[in-house]
């Protein structure tokens, strides 16, 4: 199989294959935080965070929504379908943390009367600032029909997930989207859904700190990061394992 390196970001190295429609994503230990300034590496996150993704993204194909996986064939590496990534981060809040506490004074752990989709430019030099819909029309960044999409989309991700997440006795306090074009059109979830992506707060955990799960405890200096991760992973396998068998 021909591997040639199509790109390296800060958490996912993509490889080329053999077949043109079809790329190798490998997922790296490397984390960063704050537009980069933060810089560490997480043990054994690549292997967690595919296989959540893995799973995520199976469980949310039975739930009717297409997304670019298509197998893996290591614990490390996704078999994708190639797509042009938007440069969009969709992001779905059901409760108030991080950015939005900090530019609106909501309080931490205020639970939003209904799910708040918002769009952010990817795009590092301008460190990803918060779009409106105008400015979504205005930079080309997506048309209206597929604004309209993408915001049905992301409202029935955080409906499916929020429950299986539920089920695992995690509260998904909000996360991040990406969507990519194939080379037929279609629109496909993409890139990944892992506690790098998403805020997940353990509800069998009273105390603030310790009912952190996901990349926070990094951001945040929390230690026990590699355990967070790898608890969410267990919970992941069991819930999908008890859903499927
Ligand atoms: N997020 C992400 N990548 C980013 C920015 C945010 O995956 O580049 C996720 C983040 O993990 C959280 C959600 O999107 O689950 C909302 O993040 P927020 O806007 O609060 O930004 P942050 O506080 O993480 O800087």
């Amino acid at each position: 199989m021909s591997c040639s390196l199509l790109y390296e970001g800060k958490a996912k190295i993509i490889y080329a294959t053999a077949d043109p429609e079809i790329v190798l994503v490998d997922f790296k230990d490397d984390a960063t935080a704050f537009n980069a300034l933060k810089r560490g590496s997480i043990n054994g996150k690549g292997a967690i965070n595919c296989q959540i993704s893995e799973k995520l993204f199976q469980y949310l194909q039975q739930c009717g929504i297409t997304t670019h996986l298509i197998d893996c064939p290591t614990l490390k590496q996704m078999r994708v379908r190639k797509v042009k990534i938007l440069p969009l981060e969709v992001v779905v809040r059901n409760i108030a943390a991080g950015s939005l506490c900090q530019q609106t004074g909501l309080p931490l752990g205020e639970i939003l009367p209904q799910p708040l989709v918002e769009f952010y430019y990817k795009n590092d030099a301008l460190g990803d600032p918060l779009l409106t819909h105008d400015r979504l029309l205005l930079l080309k960044l997506a048309t209206p029909d597929q604004i309209d999409r993408l915001i049905a989309l992301a409202l029935q991700c955080d409906r499916y997930l929020s429950e299986f997440f539920s089920n695992c006795n995690l509260t998904l306090v909000d996360f991040k989207l990406e969507f990519g074009i194939d080379s037929s059109g279609q629109l496909l979830l993409a890139d990944e859904i892992s506690p790098d992506t998403c805020r997940l707060w353990d509800n069998l955990e009273a105390d603030l700190k310790n009912r952190v799960m996901d990349k926070d405890r990094f951001r945040q200096d929390l230690g026990k990061v590699e355990n967070a991760y790898q608890q969410v992973l267990e919970r992941v396998l069991a819930q999908f394992n008890a859903m499927n068998s």
